[in-house]
Parts: C-alpha cells; structure tokens; sequence
C-alpha cells in the first residue's frame, strides 16, 4: 500500500494511473478503523482498479470540541489493517494540506430541510463541514466511484444530494451496515465505550428491529417514537432522538401511507459517547436505487 500525506503527490500518481484506464474507488474516513470501513474498501476493491482510502479528522464538521479532541486517532493500526486488506493508497494529510490558507472550500448547496432535521438538528453545522471536506477531498481524489455507509445514512443522503447539485460525474455506492455479533453498529466511538456498555448496546438494534415489526399503514406513528425513546432511555442509556423519516426526503412522516421508502433513524447518548443507528422500515430495494 502506497501512503501518500501531500495532495501533489497523490493527484500526480492519481493522474497517472487515470493515464493507463485504471478507474478509481473512493473511501473517505476519520480513521480508527474497524470491518465496517473494511466493507466499504473491499467493496471498492471488488468494481474498482485503484483503491483509495482517506484518513482524516475533520474538523470543520465537529460542533463539539470535546468530541474532536477525545476522537479515537489509531494510525499505526489503521495501516497495519488496511495493507492485509490490500488497500492500494493512504491518503493521510494534515490539516493545512486539506485547507491550505488561500484556498476557498465553502460551498454554497441548498440542502434545504434535508439538513435540518435529526443529526442537523442536534449537531447544528455537521453537514456544512461534511459536505465541505467530502467536496474538498473529491476535488483532490477525482475518483470514479464513492463508497459510503448506511450507518450514517443522512450523511450519505445530503452527499447524494450534494453530487447531484454539483453535477459531478462520480457514482456514489451505499454500503450495508456492519454491526458486531450482538446487533452495535460498528463505530469508531464504540472504542470509547466499557465493555459492559458494549455488550448491552443491543437494545439500539433491538429497539430498531422492534420498530419495524410493528410497522404497518395504520402504525400510530408518534406512539411507536415515544416507546422506542422509553426503550432507550434506561439507565446508563438516553435517547436523544428517534425519528421516522420519508427515505428520500427525511423528513419525519406521520403516517406510513404514501411512503414508498421509510427510515428510523436515532440517535443514543450513553458513558458521554454518542452513537447513531438507523434501520430502513419499508422498501430496503430502493437504498440502492
Ligand atoms: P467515519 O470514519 O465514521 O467517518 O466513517 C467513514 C465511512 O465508513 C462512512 O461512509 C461511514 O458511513 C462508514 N461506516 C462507519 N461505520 C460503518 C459500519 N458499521 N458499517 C458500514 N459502514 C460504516
């Protein structure tokens, strides 16, 4: 696996594997891998020539300084794990590599309501610096495809959006989620998390699951919120939202009727770490689509 930490020097390999017809799969991350990044490598590995992941702490997208300064930052390992999943090129920069002085990376994308609601809600100017570094990083790796998940299924719904506003000509892949034997959505926060809590978190999987099997169009959806938040509320656990959103749109729906495509999202405080989950509750066919 090539390392590259300059922007130069990658585009000027980039460019020249671009030169020989090799077509290029994306991966951007924040590091402290685990098999849920690994799913998305080896599925850019699987339909692409040249796989490039990105490690990266951005910080532009953390509202909360605390939450920067105690994210897990794992490099040695995370290059140990991504050369045995034969990984062809880390891109590793610095901050000022990534925004150098001078150069403008604002962007200015109407997502509309699409931001507002749930994460946009409760991390108020994540998706502005998400959309920023993903755009940025997108700018310097020109890739043909990006692989992103469906564990943050609202990121990877405004990045859509964001492709489609900006007219890039780059394929983006939703990848399934990757959680660990008893139902945690692998995070790279869960390192944070005791070894008790860990093997308790089930009950965020469990409350999803349970949502979807009382799905129907009658479903009296504001009552099924309300007991889901009870359910992931107990001690040391707290709900800070539960949302069931139009797939599309995200915007939180009332009634099942006229949705083709229905998405619980969450999100749980527990031990002062923050996790997301989500479970798409009618027309798993159309995550793809
Ligand atoms: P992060 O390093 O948390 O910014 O995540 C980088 C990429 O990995 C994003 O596209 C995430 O959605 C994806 N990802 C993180 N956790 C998982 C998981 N458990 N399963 C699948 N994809 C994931």
């Amino acid at each position: 696996m090539l390392i590259f930490k300059r922007v130069k020097d990658l585009q000027l390999y980039i460019a020249d594997s671009k030169k020989k017809g090799l077509s290029v799969g994306f991966v951007p991350t924040m590091g402290a891998l685990h098999q849920g990044h690994l799913s998305l490598i080896n599925r850019s590995k699987k339909s692409t020539d040249l796989t490039v992941c990105s490690i990266f702490v951005n910080p532009t997208q953390f509202n909360d300084k605390e939450d920067l300064k105690k994210y897990p930052r794992t490099t040695e390992a995370d290059i140990r794990l991504l050369s045995s999943e034969e990984c062809d090129i880390l891109f590793i920069p610095e901050v000022e590599e990534v925004y150098p002085p001078g150069l403008s990376t604002e962007l200015d994308i109407n997502f509309s309501k699409m931001a507002q609601v749930m994460e946009g809600e409760f991390r108020p100017g994540h998706f502005d610096g998400m959309a920023q570094v993903v755009n940025r990083l997108l700018d310097i790796v020109l890739p043909n495809e990006l692989f992103m998940g469906q564990k943050d299924f609202q990121q990877m719904s405004i990045v859509r959006s964001m492709l489609l506003q900006l007219k890039r000509p780059i394929k983006l892949i939703s990848c399934a989620i990757i959680r660990e034997d008893h139902g945690l959505a692998m995070s790279s926060r869960n390192r944070r998390l005791s070894e008790k809590v860990r093997n308790n978190a089930s009950v965020i999987f469990n409350t999803l699951k349970w949502m979807k099997s009382k799905i129907e169009d009658e479903a009296d959806l504001k009552k099924l919120k309300s007991i889901a938040m009870e359910k992931l509320s107990v001690e040391p656990f707290k709900a800070e939202y539960v949302e069931i959103c139009d797939g599309d749109t995200l915007q939180p729906i009332t009634t099942m009727a006229g949705h083709e495509f229905v998405v619980c999202c969450l999100a749980v405080w527990v031990e002062k770490v923050r996790l997301i989950d989500n479970l798409v509750l009618k027309g798993d066919h159309l995550l793809n689509a």
